[in-house]
C-alpha cells in the first residue's frame, strides 16, 4: 500500500454534464450556477474529476474560486443573446436534435480553428496527408496520438475546445506510428518529437509506449529531445503516485533518458493551488527520479491568474521542486476569449512584476507569448522611442527561423488582446516579416537532408564506470 492509499481518491472518475448532479458539491451551489454550468456545457466542453473537484476547488470560495474557474463553465463564457437562446432550449427540455443545432451554431461563431491550427502545418509524405502530425518551427514535430484525445479535465480556456465538442475533425492514420516514423527517418533536421493532444499522458503505459519506444532506435538519434505536453500532474497526479500502471509508465521515462534522450514533460500548471498537495509533489519527486526534467507552462487567463502573486509563487515553487518555468502565454483567439481576455499591456505587467519578485533559477520563464500565425511572440514591453509609444515585440518561434531574435515595434494599443490587432509602429505600413510571407510558406516537409543536420548523439559502446 503507498502512502496516500485511502487518502485522495485513487480511482479516476470523469465529472461531466451527465453525473455532476450526483455530486455532493453540486448541492451547495447557488440555483443560477448550477443552470449556467447546464447551459454552457451544451456548447463548450465540460469535464473535471473527483481529485480536482475534492482536493484543488475551494467551495467556500466558488463562484470566484480560480480552480472552480478552470474546470467549471461560467455564464459569460457566452454572450448574453447565445446563453439565453440555449438556456430557453434547455428549460424547455427541447431534444438532442435542436440543442446540438444551435450550439454548433454557436461554436462556428467561435472562431474554432485559430491560426489554421490544424490544417496549414501538416506534413505530407509521398503525396499523403499525415494528419495527427504537425511541422510548423524545423526543428521541432508534433504528434497527436489517437488514443490520446482527451484529458482528465478540461480546462475552461482550452484552445483546443473545438477537438472536444467534434467539430474540429481530426483524422489519424491506422498506421500512424510507422508514418511518423518514417517522416523522423526522412527529416534528420528535427531534433525534438513534442507529443500532445488532448493529453497524451490519459494513455494507458502500454500504448504510450507503442509511440514512445520507436523513437529510441540508433537510426533516430537525431530526435535528442521527446517532449510530452500534459496537463496530468495538475489534475490527476495519481497517473505517477497510484495508478496500476504508474510504474510502468516511470520505467517508460527511464528507458527514454537510458537510451541517451532528453525527456521533457511540459506540465501545464495553471495556478499555484495546483502545485500544492503532497500527491503532486509526490509525482513530481517520481517522475524526477527518472531522469525526466519537468518545464511548466501556462496561458495568463482573467478569472484564474491574471495576478503577479499567482505567477510568482508558481515559478518559486517549480524551482523548488525541481521543475524548470518554461513559457507563459497569451490566451488564443478562439473559444471564450472574451471571458478570459487579458490586454497584452497587462499581461506583460503580470509578466514583468512575478519575474521581478523571484530569483535568477525562475527567470528562465519567457513571455507572455503569443502563438500566432507567424510564430511566437513575446511582448517584451513597452516604450517611448521618438515621441511614440510602442509594444516591443520579439520572436521566441518562428516559421521563418530567420525571423527569430530580431526586435520589432507595434503602435501601442491599450485594448489589443491578439497579435492581428497589432499595427506597425512609426507609420509603417507592414511588418519587417511580412514582406516575405506571401511568398513564402515554409513546409519543412519538402526539406531534405540537405538542410542543417542535427548533430548527431556522440554514440560511444560502453561507458566507463
Ligand atoms: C511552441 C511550439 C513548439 C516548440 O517551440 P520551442 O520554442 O522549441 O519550445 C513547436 N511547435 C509548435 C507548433 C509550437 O507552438
Amino acid at each position: 500500500m503507498t502512502p496516500f492509499e485511502g487518502q485522495y481518491p485513487t480511482r479516476y472518475q470523469a465529472v461531466t454534464l451527465q453525473n455532476v448532479a450526483a455530486q455532493p458539491e453540486w448541492q451547495r451551489l447557488d440555483p443560477e450556477i448550477r443552470e449556467a454550468v447546464e447551459v454552457v456545457a451544451r456548447v463548450l466542453p465540460f469535464r473535471t474529476n473527483i481529485y480536482v473537484m475534492r482536493e484543488l476547488i475551494d467551495w467556500d470560495n466558488v463562484p470566484d474560486d480560480p480552480m472552480f474557474q478552470l474546470t467549471f463553465p461560467q455564464r459569460e463564457m457566452l454572450a448574453p443573446e447565445d446563453f439565453n437562446a440555449m438556456r430557453d432550449l434547455v428549460r424547455r427540455g427541447a431534444s438532442r436534435k435542436e440543442i446540438l443545432a444551435l450550439a454548433n451554431e454557436i461554436r462556428f461563431k467561435l472562431n474554432p480553428h485559430p491560426a489554421g491550427q490544424m490544417t496549414h502545418n501538416v506534413p505530407e509524405m509521398d503525396g499523403q496527408r499525415l494528419w495527427g502530425m504537425q511541422h510548423k518551427y524545423r526543428e521541432t514535430v508534433l504528434f497527436f496520438p489517437a488514443q490520446g484525445q482527451t484529458c482528465h479535465a478540461y480546462c475552461t480556456y482550452c484552445f483546443r475546445w473545438a477537438q472536444f465538442v467534434g467539430i474540429q475533425e481530426l483524422k489519424f492514420e491506422a498506421k500512424e506510428v510507422e508514418l511518423f516514423v518514417e517522416y523522423l527517418r526522412r527529416h534528420t533536421f528535427v531534433t525534438d518529437v513534442l507529443f500532445t493532444g488532448g493529453d497524451p499522458m490519459i494513455m494507458k503505459s502500454k500504448a504510450l509506449r507503442k509511440y514512445v519506444e520507436p523513437l529510441l532506435t540508433p537510426e533516430l538519434s537525431h530526435v535528442r529531445d521527446i517532449r510530452i505536453g500534459t496537463k496530468s500532474l495538475a489534475y490527476w497526479p495519481q497517473r505517477y503516485v497510484t495508478d496500476a500502471d504508474a510504474d510502468d509508465v516511470l520505467r517508460l521515462f527511464e528507458q527514454v533518458v537510458k537510451a541517451g534522450r532528453h525527456l521533457a514533460i511540459m506540465a501545464h500548471f495553471s495556478h499555484p493551488r495546483e502545485l500544492s498537495t503532497p500527491i503532486v509533489q509526490e509525482a513530481i519527486r517520481r517522475i524526477r527520479e527518472t531522469g525526466a526534467e519537468i518545464r511548466t507552462q501556462a496561458p495568463v487567463v482573467a478569472h484564474v491568474n491574471d495576478d503577479p502573486e499567482a505567477w510568482a509563487v508558481m515559478w518559486q515553487e517549480s524551482v523548488r521542486l525541481g521543475m524548470v518555468p518554461y513559457y507563459m502565454f497569451i490566451e488564443r483567439d478562439t473559444g471564450p476569449k472574451g471571458y478570459f481576455e487579458v490586454p497584452l499591456y497587462k499581461a506583460q505587467e503580470i509578466f514583468a512584476e512575478a519575474y521581478q519578485r523571484v530569483s535568477g533559477l525562475a527567470r528562465t520563464v519567457r513571455g507572455p507569448s503569443m502563438s500566432c500565425w507567424p510564430g511566437k511572440v513575446r511582448v517584451v514591453g513597452t516604450a517611448t522611442i521618438k515621441g511614440e509609444r510602442v509594444f516591443v515585440l520579439e520572436f521566441l518561434q518562428g516559421r521563418n527561423p530567420d525571423w527569430v531574435g530580431k526586435p520589432f515595434f507595434a503602435k501601442f494599443d491599450p485594448e489589443a488582446t491578439w497579435f492581428d490587432e497589432l499595427k506597425p509602429a512609426f507609420g509603417e505600413e507592414k511588418f519587417f516579416f511580412e514582406e516575405d510571407i506571401e511568398e513564402q510558406e515554409f513546409h519543412w516537409w519538402e526539406e531534405t537532408h540537405e538542410t542543417p543536420v542535427a548533430i548527431p548523439l556522440p554514440i560511444r559502446s560502453s561507458v566507463a564506470v
